[in-house]
């Protein structure tokens, strides 16, 4: 009896216990499923109110291919790097675009119809859905290559929407503001939001020479994310980035700069770089292609310049027309292909990330 009674409650307790045990692991399992909701609401809340803009500067061995990716997953690539190389180029740009986790560019822009801009377009149509074309309009200049690459283009993307820029259009992109400051050889006098202000630095200017290359007729465009603005001039040369920012400066400062034409000597105006005034610079430039050093000196030197980052060491230059290692995606021997990321935020703070070494700096906001 003793042991029954005794016995009972024993088994009542256990019993107890494991109705305590499974309602508290249910209990475990819901707040956790609570939690776990929350947290991917919380993440997908900071993800639309505060999201990034990323751009990828990508190692196309001394062209241009630069990818714009908004928040919204809103795609855009400037140029398209060089031909041939069994599609090294687009390879990279894919590469970029996983990164970025998109499938398709929603907007290509042809800076002008040089090789290294345009020349990889029929491996990128070949691999990559394409949503537009957008460039100036038809080659200007007389010389055979060029009218080749003109052509090449025209039949690789028969098919798909093509648009025709002029100063002051805008491309369409949900959460950002692209504006056309020139296209065809014209410029903008004035972009909607920014007054224009006389530009001191014009006076000691010097006369830049006629371009009758394509060039002087690159797509320029100025991109802002709430109080962050990239600037990215193709291969503008110098008379025509004169024309632009003299006697008045329509593009203010900015906080990110492509280093015009590569980091060509024959682009890169102090009329330009100084009243523009960015905070950081990315050079495109090849192991031996463009990043001259007099280019390189001007942007160094430019006022409140804090970083000059490379695609490559210019290897043609000396360690004194060269940023630090740290600051070069590619150095001499060591590897190819790797790009500079930037993540910007509406605040105008913005990273740079060397995906070589994987280092980020970070740079506040204004
Ligand atoms: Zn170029």
């Amino acid at each position: 009896m003793k042991t029954a009674v005794h016995d009972r409650p024993q088994t009542s307790s256990r019993h107890r216990l494991a109705r305590q045990v499974c309602a508290f692991t249910a209990l475990l399992a819901v707040c956790v499923l609570c939690c776990t909701l929350a947290s991917q609401r919380a993440q997908a809340q900071a993800a639309s109110s505060t999201g990034q803009l990323r751009i990828y500067s990508i190692d196309v061995e001394g062209g241009q291919s630069t990818l714009l990716v908004a928040p919204s997953g809103e795609s855009l690539l400037v140029d398209t790097g060089w031909p041939g190389n069994n599609g090294r180029d687009a390879e990279r740009i894919l590469a970029a675009m996983r990164d970025a986790g998109i499938k398709r560019i929603d907007h290509v822009l042809i800076t002008h119809f040089h090789d290294d801009h345009v020349g990889g377009v029929p491996e990128l149509v070949a691999h990559v859905e394409v949503g537009e074309f957008l460039d100036h309009g038809e080659n200007r200049e007389d010389a055979a290559d060029t009218r080749n690459n003109y052509e090449t283009y025209v039949k690789a993307i028969a098919g798909h929407q093509r648009r025709i820029v002029h100063p002051g259009d805008t491309i369409a992109i949900d959460g950002l503001s692209v504006v056309v400051l020139t296209a065809d050889g014209e410029h903008i006098g004035a972009v909607p939001g920014i007054k224009p202000v006389p530009n001191s630095y014009c006076a000691s200017e010097h006369v830049w020479p006629d371009d009758p290359t394509e060039n002087a007729r690159s797509v320029g465009i100025l991109v802002t994310f709430g109080k962050f603005k990239f600037l990215d001039l193709g291969d503008l040369t110098g008379k025509k980035e004169v024309a632009l920012v003299c006697p008045n400066n329509p593009i203010g400062t900015i906080d990110l700069y492509l280093v015009t034409h590569h980091g060509m000597d024959w682009s890169n105006s102090r009329a330009i770089v100084d009243a523009v005034h960015p905070r950081v610079a990315i050079m495109n430039n090849g192991a031996h292609k463009a990043g001259k050093p007099a280019a390189w000196q001007i942007v160094h030197d430019s006022p409140g310049l804090i970083d000059l980052w490379q695609l490559h060491t210019a290897e043609d230059a000396d360690a004194a027309h060269n940023s630090p290692e740290w600051l070069i995606a590619n150095p001499k021997g060591d590897g190819d292909g790797h790009a500079l990321k930037v993540v910007a935020a509406l605040d105008g703070s913005f990273s740079v990330t060397n995906t070589r070494t994987e280092m980020t700096k970070q740079y506040s906001r204004k």
